[in-house]
């Protein structure tokens, strides 16, 4: 029986894309650049995660084979970007300071751009993210129907 878990990253300041000063795509457009750090909260997961599943594995009468189970979360843990779920880098809120779009996945600086993919997802409780981009598209365009009609954007 192999067990492979998943779990929560918080958001933290360490983390985050900006335009690359230096590199440009193929057509001459600035990509992006990634930041990335897990914090505590995450290593702390993965070790216990590692626990917990050793735990069930031995109340059920198994042992545990191929190594050492890890107690050290930072080695136990996988690299940034490697599970394949990630969301974010342009994250929705309530603050212009501190998010790029409101709560209608619209942007604060641009009213006419709507951001409606993964990218305004703040955290990712675990995996399968695409019917919460559709739920968050859907009332997006029902934001984007009323606005215009009000005429309040163009
Ligand atoms: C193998 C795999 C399996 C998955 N399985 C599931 C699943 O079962 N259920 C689930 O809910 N989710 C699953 N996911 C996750 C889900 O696919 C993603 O969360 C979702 O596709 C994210 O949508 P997005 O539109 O935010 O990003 P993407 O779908 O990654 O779209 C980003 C787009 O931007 C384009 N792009 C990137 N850079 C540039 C640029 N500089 N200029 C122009 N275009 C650019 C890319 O080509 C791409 O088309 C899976 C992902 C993978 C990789």
């Amino acid at each position: 029986m192999y067990f492979d878990g998943r779990g929560e990253m918080i958001p933290n300041e360490d983390s985050f894309c900006e335009i690359d000063p230096d590199v440009t795509d193929q057509w001459g457009i600035p990509v992006l650049r990634f930041h990335w750090k897990w914090s505590d909260h995450e290593t702390r997961q993965a070790a216990h995660m590692l626990k917990t599943f050793s735990e069930i594995g031995t109340a059920m009468g198994g042992s545990v084979v191929g190594g050492k189970v890890e107690t050290d979360g930072a080695k136990a843990i996988a690299r940034g970007g490697q599970i394949i779920h990630e969301v974010g880098t342009c994250r929705m809120g309530d603050d212009p300071r501190t998010s790029v779009l409101n709560a209608h996945q619209q942007s604060w600086d641009v009213k006419n751009l709507f951001v409606t993919d993964g990218a305004p997802f703040v955290s990712n409780a675990d995996k399968n993210p695409t019917l919460s981009i559709l739920a968050l598209a859907w009332r997006t365009c029902d934001h984007i129907k009323s606005e215009l009609a009000k005429r309040n954007i163009g």
